[in-house]
C-alpha cells in the first residue's frame, strides 16, 4: 500500500490494510504467517517530518529455538515510526529533530510503502528467542533426537566415568 503524503488532506490521516502472509517475505526460516498481517493507525503530518503510528496483528508459528518444535504466536506490535525528507534530514538545525533518534527514517519523495514499514517493523519486533516450554531441554547435541520427548541417555554415556573406565579396559 503505498501513500502519497502530498495528496494527503489534513494532517491525520488513518490507515487500515493487511498484507497478505505470501507477501511478508521476512527471509527467515523459522517463522511462517498463518494469517494476514493486518495493521492499523495513523499518519500525522508536521511541518517536516511525517508520523506513523499503529498497531500490526498477525498470527505465526515461529519454531522453538531449542528443539524446533513450531509454537502458535499471536503477534501485536505497537510501533511509532517518524520519516523525514531527505534534505531535512541533512540540517542539523531542523528543531523538530532529535539527534539520534533510532526511529527516525529518511523519506525519498512523497511516497510511502506501508507494506515495507509493516515488514520493517514485524522485523524489528519478532522475538529473539522463543521456548515450547521454559525447560525445554532441545535438540540432543549427539544423536538430534528432541531431548523433551527421548532420553537418548547420551551425555549420560559422556558424563558417566564407569564408561570411560571400561573402554579402557581391552
Ligand atoms: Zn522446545
Ligand atoms: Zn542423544
Amino acid at each position: 500500500m503505498i501513500v502519497d503524503l502530498a495528496n494527503i488532506e489534513g494532517s491525520s490521516h488513518p490507515f487500515k490494510f493487511s498484507v497478505p502472509a505470501d507477501d511478508l517475505d521476512l527471509g527467515i526460516e523459522n517463522i511462517r504467517f498463518k494469517t494476514a498481517a493486518s495493521a492499523s493507525g495513523e499518519i500525522t503530518k508536521h511541518i517536516i517530518q511525517t508520523d506513523i503510528s499503529g498497531i500490526i496483528s498477525a498470527e505465526a508459528e515461529i519454531d522453538c529455538t531449542r528443539c524446533l518444535l513450531p509454537i502458535e504466536k499471536n503477534l501485536a506490535i505497537d510501533f511509532d515510526v517518524s520519516y523525514v525528507a531527505e534534505d531535512e534530514f541533512a540540517e542539523e538545525s531542523n528543531a523538530e529533530l532529535e539527534a539520534g533518534d533510532l526511529n527516525t527514517d529518511v523519506l525519498n519523495g512523497d511516497r510511502l510503502d506501508l507494506k515495507e514499514v509493516v515488514r520493517e517493523q514485524i522485523l524489528l519486533n519478532l522475538p529473539t528467542q522463543v521456548f515450547c516450554r521454559e525447560d525445554c531441554k532441545g535438540l540432543c547435541q549427539k544423536c538430534g533426537v528432541n531431548r523433551n520427548l527421548i532420553d537418548c541417555k547420551c551425555e549420560e554415556k559422556e558424563a558417566d566415568p564407569r564408561w570411560s573406565a571400561l573402554r579402557n579396559i581391552k
